[in-house]
């Protein structure tokens, strides 16, 4: 049997050479790391659950219109996506005031904010992914005017499409992260959503309990993750109630 070719390594996901020119295969690992990977844990069955909200969230995301690399998912940890050039920017949209954001601005968490407020970080972990302003996008050249434009739209879109569809089980949606690839079609270039949406790159409260349904659960030692996770897959429809629990993959994964 050959080996694949690993193309890259992150802290919560693989990228395999894909079986077609321009595809990759994303695979979920079940490594959880928070604050830059000092701390570091292993919890099973997260990768399969992120594999499948992923999943749902793209294939929505697609169906309405707005362009994401996800092309089909492939088994329990694995998805077949579109290889894209990565923009190095982090593209946080934030509903409510959570985590860095109220502690720079000293924002009460929870504070509802005037309007979706959209922030840039440049993506380096070495530095810590550090907030930046269109004015160092433009400067240091990694995204074009024309890209900003769209990526906001895109921001936006996504922001809308997600709180609707949480709104509707009972989770308000706090913040989020997205990271944005270029594709390339002959002489033209077209901006997706690529990476992940998952749980661990979103906030989700309950709305009646403000119950925290995402990795700030590990984050802030605040019970089990995969609980957590489990839940927003049920209320979505993404798993059913009373299956399995998810473990470890198995070689028929
Ligand atoms: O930590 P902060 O409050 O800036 O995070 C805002 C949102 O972006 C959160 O939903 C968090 O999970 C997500 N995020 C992420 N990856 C990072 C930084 C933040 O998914 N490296």
């Amino acid at each position: 049997m050959a080996r694949r070719k690993k193309i890259y390594e992150g802290k919560a996901k693989i990228l395999y050479e894909g079986p077609e020119p321009g595809t990759l295969v994303q695979y979920f690992k079940d490594d959880a790391t928070a604050y830059n990977a000092q701390k570091k844990d292993v919890i099973d069955g997260k990768g399969v659950l992120n594999n499948r909200l992923s999943e749902f969230f793209m294939t929505g995301l697609n169906a309405i219109g707005v362009p994401t690399h996800f092309i089909r998912r492939l088994n329990m940890r694995e998805q077949l996506v579109r290889s894209c050039e990565i923009i190095p920017l982090e593209v946080i949209v934030r509903n409510f005031a959570a985590g860095s954001m109220s502690e720079r601005l000293g924002i009460e968490e929870g504070t509802a904010l005037p309007r979706p407020i959209v922030e840039y970080c440049y993506k380096d972990d070495k530095l810590g992914d550090p907030l930046v302003t269109e004015e160092h996008i433009a400067a240091f050249g990694w995204a074009s005017q024309q890209d900003m434009d769209d990526i906001l739209s895109l921001a936006l879109r996504v922001n809308d499409y997600l709180s609707g569809l949480m709104y509707g089980v009972g989770i308000r949606l706090v913040d989020f992260k997205i990271e944005i690839g270029r594709v390339y079609e002959g002489d033209y270039q077209r901006l997706v959503v690529a990476d992940e949406i998952s749980p661990d790159s979103c906030r989700l409260w309950d709305i009646e309990t403000g119950q925290k349904l995402d990795k700030d659960v590990f984050r802030r030692d605040l019970g089990n993750l995969t609980d957590a996770y489990t839940e927003v897959a049920q209320r979505l429809g993404v798993i059913q109630k009373g299956a399995m629990p998810i473990t470890k993959p198995t070689l028929i994964n």
